[in-house]
């Protein structure tokens, strides 16, 4: 018995912060991909790697890398 499905989820954009970590290596996220079978995280450097790849299947590409330049 699972009462989950009672819960409506809304898509809430939410900012990424240092618990979100990149899918890959496993660095600090700045990249959240959403896709149809679920959710990816990149870092910076593996979100430029894979964009090509990936941003054509993605539903959204939520890109905070700027948080990156600003933080300096
Ligand atoms: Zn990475």
């Amino acid at each position: 018995m699972s009462t989950a499905e009672l819960e409506n989820e809304t898509e809430t954009p939410r900012e990424l912060n240092a618990l979100d970590r990149c899918d890959i290596c496993g660095a600090q996220a700045y990249v959240r991909v959403e896709l149809s079978t679920g959710e990816l995280l990149f870092c910076a450097h593996h979100a430029n790697e894979k964009r090509a790849a990936i941003e054509p299947i993605a539903i959204a590409w939520h890109d905070e890398t700027s948080k990156l330049e600003s933080s300096k």
